[in-house]
Order: structure tokens, then sequence, then C-alpha cells
């Protein structure tokens, strides 16, 4: 039986929506800064959907545009500034940087109290003991489609494809919140298709266009494509062999319109949690 597709563009045009309906109900004055070195055109396309959002929310942003060459200290200074800019509740900072900057330091730089991406140290060590202020945006927003399809995770086997701290050990770690029985593979891992099909819900972070095929893939397993792969003809597509493993899945994530939107989605959720955080006290 054909997979459920689970509709990404949906789910995060209802949670923009609540995040819009909290910021006018509560009458909240928010602001995110969105930086951007070089002209990467991946990263230019990720900035402006993320400044639509701000838009359609009804959150500032605040844009800047450096060129390539900019240094390291002056990015770092840039942080600063908006570190203790009153007007900006979040500091997004697009990754790649340019080689000759140390992305570890700029993030650690960041304030932890307006990363919303959560990738400072802080944060990361918050999510390990189950202690968040903000969730890692594109496995937050991997976790909201697999409650959207009323799977439990409590018990489950999970198997996650990929390590890498931005998706796949944070994803791991909230599956792990959610009492799932976690498997996290990588590129070392044996045997790996027979991992796979013992997942109830898998998740494919791989970065490889039709990596996950339908022998990998339990009947009626809830499978979750977090890859973004630029095909020779232009095309997107996922790590999934979308064809074959929605004739097995129960669930399935499309490429484009599946992760992707969520991940902004989420986003602008941990913009509106910074703002409370920051005035808390
Ligand atoms: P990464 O390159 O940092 O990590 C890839 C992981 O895949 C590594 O941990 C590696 O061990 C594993 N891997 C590589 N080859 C393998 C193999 N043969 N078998 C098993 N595991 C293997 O990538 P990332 O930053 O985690 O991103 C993964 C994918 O997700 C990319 O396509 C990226 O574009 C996409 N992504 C999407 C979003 C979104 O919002 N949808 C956000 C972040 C990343």
């Amino acid at each position: 039986m054909a997979a459920k597709i689970i509709d990404g563009k949906a789910i995060s045009a209802s949670v923009k929506e609540q995040v819009k309906a909290e910021i006018e109900r509560d009458g909240l004055d928010i602001g995110l800064a969105v930086v951007i070195v070089g002209d990467d055109p991946a990263s230019r396309v990720y900035v402006n959907n993320k400044k639509k959002a701000c838009e359609l929310c009804g959150i500032k942003s605040y844009e800047y545009a450096l060129p390539a060459e900019t240094s390291e200290e002056q990015l770092l200074e840039l942080v600063d500034t908006l570190n203790a800019d009153g007007k900006v509740n979040g500091i997004l900072v697009q990754l790649p940087l340019p080689e000759h900057i140390n992305e570890k330091k700029v993030i650690e730089r960041i304030s932890p109290k307006k990363d919303v991406d959560a990738f400072h140290e802080t944060n990361v060590g918050r999510i390990m003991i189950g202690n968040f202020a903000f969730l890692p945006c594109t496995p937050a927003g991997c976790m909201e489609l697999i409650h959207s399809t009323g799977v439990e995770v409590s018990g489950k086997n999970c198997v996650v494809i990929g390590r890498s701290n931005i998706v796949g050990k944070p994803m791991a770690m909230l599956l792990l919140h959610e009492n799932g029985t976690v498997t996290v593979c990588h590129s070392k891992t044996k045997n790996l298709s027979e991992v796979c099909r013992s997942a109830d819900i898998l998740v494919a972070a791989v970065g490889r266009a039709n990596f996950v095929t339908a022998d990998m893939v339990k009947d009626g397993a809830v499978v979750i494509d977090v890859g973004i792969n630029r095909l020779e003809n232009g095309k997107l597509c996922g790590d999934v062999k979308f064809d074959e493993v929605s004739e097995k899945a129960g669930f399935i994530t499309p490429v484009p319109g599946g992760v992707g939107p969520m991940t902004i989605a989420m986003l602008m959720r941990n913009t509106v949690t910074a703002w409370r955080i920051q005035h808390e006290e």
C-alpha cells in the first residue's frame, strides 16, 4: 500500500500561523538578525526564505550581507554588536562560512540566549540532558512531522542515518527523550540495510541522493527524509528513493515540501522563545 505523504508545507504553515497568533496576542516586538557571508546561492535562498517567514509571522528581520572577504574579527565584532542590541532577540549566522573563518569560534560567540539555531555548546549540552531552551530547528521539525502521523515514538525502533552535530546527533537525542530505542548509523556502519530495516521510524540525514532504497525500509515505517541534494538536471531530491520507498513505508516526507519548510517554522518558534527567555528576568 502506498505511504501517506507527510505534508511539511501544510504543517509548517500551521506552526507559522500559531507563532503569528502568539506574537499578535501578546503584542511582542521581536527581531531576528540573519548574517550571511559571501554569495553561496543555496545560502542566499535559505536566507530569503527565513526573511519571508519572519515577515509572515510578524518578526522583524535584520539582514547583514557581508562580502566573502570579511575577516573573522569583523564577523566576531558584528556578533558582539548584535549580542548587545536589545532589538535583536535571535542571531542566525548562515552556514557554511568561508574557509578562512572558524565557524566554531563564531557560533560560540553568539549569546546562548540568542542562539536560535541551538548550535552553541551551552545549548547542545542542554539538549543532551533534556533541559533545553531551544531545540535545534531541523531535528525539532522532524519531530513535529513524526508527531503529525500519530505514531508514538515511545518503545519504537528508531534509526538515524547520519551523525552530524546539526542533524544526526541532536535528532537521535530528541528521539531518545521520547523513549525511542535509537540507533545512529554513519559511514562506518556495517550491515546498514539490515539495521535500517529494523526501524519503525527511519530518519535519513546523509546528503546523498536516493541513498535509501525500498529494500532498506520496513513495511509501514515512518520515513523522514532530511537530505537536500541537487541533481544534475537542477532538481532537488532527498536521500530517500521516494518512488519505491513510498510504496513500502507507512508515512513518508517528500523533498521538497517535507523537512525543509519545517526547519524554518521551528526557527520562527525559537525566535519567540528567545524573546521570552530574554524577558524572563
Ligand atoms: P553531513 O555531511 O555533516 O553528515 C552526513 C552524515 O552522513 C555523516 O555523519 C556521515 O557519517 C553519514 N554518511 C555519509 N555516507 C554514509 C554512508 N555511506 N552510510 C551511512 N552514513 C553515511 O551532513 P548534514 O549537515 O547532517 O546534512 C545531511 C543532509 O541533510 C544534507 O543533504 C543537507 O543538505 C540536509 N539538511 C537539510 C536540512 C533541512 O532543513 N531540510 C537541514 C540541514 C541539513
